[in-house]
């Protein structure tokens, strides 16, 4: 595991970028040079290293600095908490919490569970998770087995397949895709609190919205009940299947 500032392109170190904090989720800007930060709110350091795993790594990993896992890389760290997150074929199991975008290429099953803004599982990959992925949109041009709350558009690409249930406030199934669970369209403003899909805090502090300490809590996946290996979402109704195998 390395620092790789090279990924950064030298125009982008020069910007200044937003940070959400680890702890706290409010966001401040700081130089895009900068290798760590003090939270302005709680005083958190908050580590802006990028990480290039490129073998296994039993550490915990957090910082909101960028992190690949290359395809000899695995991360199976109890927590790996980061901005944006690019699985190269690596392997990962534990807990992800990406403050931007995850793009997922291999096959792994997450115990811990998933938050990211941008969710892209890619062609011939399978991303399994136990616990519901909370996400603001999600493309999956290959499988993901694994319940999903997201705020935005789920996208089935020709050949992806999901299966789990499903609450979001659009799915679009590319003609060849499918879909195997249940499905509930919800519009997150028009539903009273507690019910709507809960938005990773640092996406709802990137919208100017503001976050409750409560959400923070709701924003973590609930425990898988016994006999499922897939938890269903909090606020559905019953549904046929919650059998999946992992
Ligand atoms: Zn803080």
């Amino acid at each position: 595991m390395a620092a790789v500032a090279k990924r950064r392109s030298a125009s982008s170190r020069n910007e200044p970028r937003s940070v959400s904090c680890i702890s706290c989720s409010r966001t401040h800007t700081v130089p895009g040079i900068a290798q760590s930060t003090l939270c302005p709110g709680c005083g958190t350091s908050i580590v802006l290293r990028d990480f290039d795993i490129q073998r296994p790594c039993s550490l915990p990993i957090e910082t909101r600095g960028n992190v690949v896992v290359g395809r000899a890389g695995s991360a199976n760290s109890v927590q790996l908490s980061c901005h944006n997150l690019d699985v190269e074929g690596g392997k990962i199991a534990g807990k992800i919490r990406c403050s931007g975008d995850f793009n997922f290429e291999g096959n792994s099953h997450v115990t811990g569970g998933i938050t990211c803004r941008h969710l892209h599982v890619q062609l011939n990959s399978d991303l399994r998770s136990i616990h519901p992925i909370v996400a603001a949109s999600v493309y999956a041009e290959g499988t993901i087995a694994a319940d999903i709350q997201c705020s935005g558009t789920i996208v089935i690409g020709p050949k992806g397949l999901l299966r789990g249930d499903v609450l979001a406030r659009s799915v679009q199934i590319t003609p060849g895709g499918s879909l195997e669970g249940s499905t509930q369209i919800v519009n997150p403003s028009h539903l009273p609190k507690g019910s709507k899909p809960t938005l990773p805090p640092a996406l709802l502090a990137e919208r100017g919205e503001e976050v409750p300490n409560e959400e923070l809590a709701v924003a973590l996946p609930p425990e898988p009940k016994k006999g499922s290996s897939i938890a269903p979402l909090p606020s559905s109704s019953d549904s046929a299947k919650q059998e999946s195998s992992p």
